[in-house]
C-alpha cells in the first residue's frame, strides 16, 4: 500500500508546477517549491512547506534546497530546455529515486527518457487531446486510458435510452462492453445497476476497447 504523504520537489514555479505544488501541500505532503524567479517563490512561501530559491542547473543549490531528502522530484520548468534538461540530471545524480519531467515536445520527451526520467508529461498535449475526445463524442462527460485501447468512459445517456434498463442495452453480448456502474445525482448504483432504469441526468461508467465504445456510442 502507498504511503499516503510523500516528500516532494517540485521545480520550476510557473502556471503548471505552482498548480501540482499546490494541490500535493493540500492532499497533506510535505513540498519544496523550487525557482530561480525570486518572485514566484515569494508568492508561494506561505503555502508550501518550503519555497526556495535556487538555480536547478546547479546540483549543489539543489541538495542545499533539500531535494536529497525527496521521494518525489517534478521538473515543471517548460520554455528554458537546458534548465530543464540539467534539472533532471541533477535529480537522478542526487539519487532522487522517483522523477517526473515535463517536456514540451516530442523530441524533447525522448531526452528526458533517454536521462532516466521515470515519468515524462507533457500536459498541455495530454490535455489537449483529452478534451478533443470529448468535443468529438457529445456524450463523453469524461474518460480514463487503461492501455492497450481500453477505457472506463463516464457518459452521459441520451434520450434514445430513457427509461430502458441497463440489462437491455446488451452492452456484453452486442458490444464486448461492461457497465461498471450508474451515477445518479451523487449516489453511485454498482452491482445491481443491470436493472436499473435509466433517467436521461443519469451517468454510465462503461468500461472496453475503443472500437467497441465507438460501436455502442454509434448506435445511440
Ligand atoms: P508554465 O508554462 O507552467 O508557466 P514556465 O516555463 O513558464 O512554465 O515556468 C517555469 C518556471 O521555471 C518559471 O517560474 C521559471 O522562473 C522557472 N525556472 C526557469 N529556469 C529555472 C532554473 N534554472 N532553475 C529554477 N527554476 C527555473
Amino acid at each position: 500500500m502507498a504511503r499516503k504523504t510523500r516528500n516532494f520537489a517540485v521545480i520550476g514555479l510557473g502556471t503548471f508546477g505552482t498548480t501540482v505544488a499546490k494541490e500535493l501541500t493540500r492532499f497533506g505532503n510535505y513540498v519544496i517549491g523550487v525557482d530561480i524567479n525570486e518572485r514566484n517563490v515569494a508568492a508561494m512561501a506561505d503555502t508550501l512547506t518550503h519555497a526556495v530559491i535556487a538555480d536547478a542547473r546547479d546540483d549543489t543549490a539543489l541538495r542545499e534546497a533539500g531535494i536529497g531528502e525527496c521521494d518525489v522530484v517534478l521538473i515543471a520548468i517548460g520554455e528554458d530546455l537546458e534548465a530543464n534538461v540539467l534539472a533532471t540530471i541533477n535529480a537522478k545524480m542526487i539519487g532522487v529515486p522517483l522523477i517526473w519531467a515535463k517536456a514540451v515536445s516530442r523530441t524533447h520527451h525522448r531526452i528526458l527518457n533517454k536521462l532516466g526520467a521515470d515519468r515524462v508529461v507533457q500536459p498541455e498535449e495530454e490535455v489537449g487531446m483529452h478534451i478533443a475526445q470529448m468535443l468529438h463524442n457529445p456524450l463523453m462527460r469524461d474518460y480514463v486510458s487503461l492501455g492497450n485501447g481500453f477505457h472506463v468512459v463516464n457518459m452521459r445517456v441520451p434520450e434514445s435510452l430513457e427509461g430502458k434498463r441497463v440489462s437491455q442495452l446488451d452492452l456484453g453480448d452486442r458490444f464486448e462492453l461492461r457497465c461498471l456502474g450508474v451515477m445518479r445525482g451523487s449516489e453511485f448504483i454498482g452491482s445491481d445497476s443491470s436493472d436499473c432504469a435509466l433517467s436521461v441526468d443519469d451517468k454510465l461508467l462503461v468500461l472496453g476497447n475503443r472500437i467497441n465504445l465507438r460501436e455502442f456510442a454509434a448506435s445511440l
